[in-house]
């Protein structure tokens, strides 16, 4: 998808945007560590920054895993990402157990259907751990895919069927299968993944789904769904809100409806009011004001409305809600400088050697990065085989396999998905109807389109534009945020 050109271009925006942070990630791991006492603290070494950054992390954001876990009921997160699902793409999703054979009995078989009541995909979900018999992880994959020439009569189309396996703890003594949050970004990215198998209108077998569809653009639907994980939105009290009384004031802040009359102010949590009376007390006797919320919006909030107490049905508190936004952009000038710095050093021989980025805080490393900017191992196979010169394929494959040939394509996904996903942001979150347009123009192009079509056409279809860094800056937080800007 990206050109050699571009793909430079983009690696070298992310790396000078980075730089300034990813030097101030290093002091403060460097002070941190002075703080605690650590010999190594004046000179950490590479192999000193994921022990210090860890211990930050929990230091500053306190996120324990296991507690979390009791807000994500299994249940309760599927039915989020398939409403999710429902509202941006306009499908609707049923159980079809029974239609199809299992393999166990735990795995569910959904039909997914349009919103005329057509059936236009299968899946199955195998959603537990079972050590015995079953390899870790979460993944997608075909069990066949949308086909015109495949189909009983090889005129209507065979309809795809995916499976998508996660390895969650079972229901256990009455408890409910609990996740983690890493695990529900890990399923939304793998539902992003089967839904470009799924919601494909490709009928040539070869360039329907994900086949077809170059490396640099395929993880763009996954990430784009994990960015729904972090979707929060304010409430939003509508225009109109009432009271009974002229004379009182209602108004909404950060999160809070403030009642304010002559003689009373009041502030309550606005996620509880639907209607309430209030009792205001003038000098001893009580009048009542009714104030009608019904004009309350409850605005798009992926987070908050899968994140429930199983037991208690509590939503997960707003502290820890701002860790857990706050927690993804932690050192992430660090770390996109780590992957965009994955560079080799060429001596004389032509041998190559990783630059060791983080071998010391002075921070004569990050200064001397512009210079290897054209040495990257990702894209050192495109640009420097000559065909008929010195080197042979081989010779090349010996220095740089194609794993790292592609290695770039980590970013350039993480690009794609979060300018897919601030097309919904610039349109307003907060507008339904408007999301819900630009939701069927991504089924329609990233997720129709398969390999039918060049992904960067198949972005432009969809962007307007071609793809931009600026987004993914704004998310990591290393430039600001569109509502600060
Ligand atoms: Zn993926």
């Amino acid at each position: 998808m990206a050109t050699v050109d571009k793909a430079e271009e983009l690696i070298e925006e992310l790396c000078n945007a980075c730089r300034g942070s990813a030097i101030q990630d290093m002091e403060d791991l460097e002070i941190f560590a002075k703080g605690h006492n650590a010999v190594e603290a004046n000179q950490l070494r590479h192999w000193d920054i994921n022990f210090w950054s860890e211990r930050l992390r929990e230091s500053r954001y306190d996120i324990n895993d296991e507690e979390l876990r009791a807000f994500f009921p299994m249940s309760r997160v599927i039915d989020g990402l398939f409403s999710l699902a429902k509202m941006l793409f306009a499908i609707n999703i049923y159980p079809a157990d029974g239609l199809a054979p299992v393999w166990n009995n735990d795995v569910r078989f959904y039909c997914v259907k349009n919103l005329s009541d057509v059936p236009i995909a299968y899946f199955y979900f195998d959603p537990y751990s079972r050590p015995s018999g079953k390899r870790s992880g979460a993944w997608v994959d075909l069990v066949v895919g949308r086909s015109r020439i495949l189909s009983r009569d090889a005129t209507s189309c065979r309809l795809p069927v995916v499976h998508i396996v996660c390895n969650q703890t079972p229901p256990l003594a009455g408890k409910p299968s609990l996740m983690t949050f890493r695990e529900v970004e890990a399923l939304f990215h793998e539902f992003g993944h089967a839904l470009q198998h799924m919601l494909t209108i490709q009928d040539e077998g070869l360039v329907s789904g994900i086949k077809g569809i170059e490396w640099d653009a395929v993880e763009l639907p996954s990430q784009f769904m994990e960015h729904w994980c972090y979707q929060r939105e304010k409430d939003v009290i509508e225009e109109g809100l009432k009271s009974t009384s002229p004379d009182v004031l209602l108004t909404q802040n950060a999160g809070k409806l403030s009642l304010s009359s002559k003689e009373i102010q009041l502030e309550s949590s606005i996620n509880s009011i639907l209607a309430v009376n209030l009792y205001l007390s003038q000098k001893g006797t009580f009048k009542c004001i009714t104030v009608t919320a019904y004009n309350l919006v409850k605005v798009r909030d992926t987070l908050m409305s899968i994140a429930k107490h199983y037991k208690t049905g509590e939503s997960l508190p707003e502290e820890i809600c701002l860790k857990l936004l706050a927690a993804r952009t932690f050192r992430a000038g660090s770390e996109l400088l780590r992957q965009d710095c994955n560079c080799v050093e060429r001596d004389d021989s032509g041998a190559v050697s990783h630059v060791p980025i983080f071998k010391s805080v002075s921070h004569a490393p990050f200064s001397s990065l512009s210079l290897k900017i054209r040495r990257y191992v990702d894209l050192e196979l495109h640009t420097k085989y000559v065909p008929g010169g010195l080197e042979s394929v081989y010779e090349i494959d010996q220095r740089v396999d194609t794993y790292a040939a592609g290695y770039y394509c980590y970013q350039w996904a993480e690009v794609l998905a979060a300018d897919a996903f601030s097309a919904f942001e610039e349109a307003g979150l907060n507008n339904e109807k408007v999301v819900k347009q630009i939701g069927i123009k991504f089924r329609e192009t990233v997720l129709a389109l398969g390999g039918g079509k060049s992904p960067l056409q198949v972005f432009i279809d969809f962007r307007g534009r071609e793809p931009s860094p600026e987004p993914l800056l704004r998310y990591y937080g290393l430039k600001p945020s569109l509502a600060a800007a």
